[in-house]
């Protein structure tokens, strides 16, 4: 620990090379995806990753309230996220704050790009995302989440979206920031990739990179979602394959 002023700052590289959880710099935090465990939603998943417990909720396509919202020749896709008030070590106050407006825009937008609205005009795709528990990353988990929630609830897509941020910390690039990276370190950059094309639906950055620096992260994080694809469809497989004797993986 040394210390700056008054605040405390972790040692965020070990002289090894190894992060404060003992991760290497290129490392994602453990994940599991469980797709479809609330039964009256249309589609589910609850992700953990690292500290972060995230539930996403699918509805629809359904009526749009409010009406005025409809559009004619398409759906549109409405996305709250938000972090309860027990997700983080100091109570937060509850309700949408303004970064929770910001976060289910961009996610809405990135959805928006992926779903085939046209397929269901003058309806709404409603997307729920509650952080249970917060260790940086959460709109990352959101997004992973309400993909495969999505994907659950049967909603055409061209791909799942994996989602991760990477960051900068003492000076080094590094994959899937937990809490005292995001808080201490120079960098923080959440997006979310389209697997099959390569295309980046959501991409937003705090702090300083300069150009090579921000091309490392990006191919490091291009990476590491292609390793969060694999888990996604993994869960989705897990919850319906056919059992030997003919029922669902997930079903109630
Ligand atoms: N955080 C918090 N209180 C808040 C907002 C955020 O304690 O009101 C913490 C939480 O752990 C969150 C982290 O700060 O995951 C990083 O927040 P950021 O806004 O960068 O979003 P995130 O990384 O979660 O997508």
């Amino acid at each position: 620990m040394g210390n700056v002023g008054a605040k405390e700052v972790p040692t965020l590289l070990t002289p090894e090379g190894l992060r404060i959880d003992g991760r290497r710099l290129d490392e994602l935090r453990a994940l599991k995806v469980t797709a479809g465990p609330l039964h009256e939603a249309d589609g589910s998943a609850f992700v953990e990753w690292g500290a972060n417990k995230v539930m996403a909720a699918v509805y629809g396509p359904r009526e749009v309230h409010p009406r005025h919202l409809q559009e004619n020749n398409k759906a549109i896709v409405q996305c709250r996220y938000n972090m309860a008030a027990f997700s983080v070590d100091e109570r937060k106050r509850p309700g949408l704050d303004r970064r929770s407006q910001e976060i289910s825009k961009v996610i809405a937008e990135a959805f928006e790009s992926v779903i085939f609205a046209e397929e269901y005009p003058r309806t709404s795709i409603d997307v729920y995302i509650e952080v249970l528990q917060a260790n940086a990353g959460t709109r990352c988990a959101g997004i992973v989440a309400a993909s495969v929630a999505l994907a659950d609830a049967g909603i055409p897509m061209v791909d799942l979206l994996p989602a991760v941020a990477v960051g900068k910390i003492a000076g080094r690039i590094v994959l899937d920031l937990k809490k005292e990276e995001d808080n201490f370190g120079e960098a923080d950059l959440p997006m979310a990739l389209v697997p099959q094309s390569g295309r980046l639906v959501l991409l937003q950055m705090e702090g300083h990179l300069n150009r090579a620096e921000l091309s490392e992260a990006l191919d490091l994080g291009v990476k590491g979602c292609r390793q969060i694809y694999d888990v996604m469809k993994q869960a989705l497989r897990d919850r319906y394959a056919v059992r030997p004797e003919g029922h669902t993986g997930g079903a109630a």
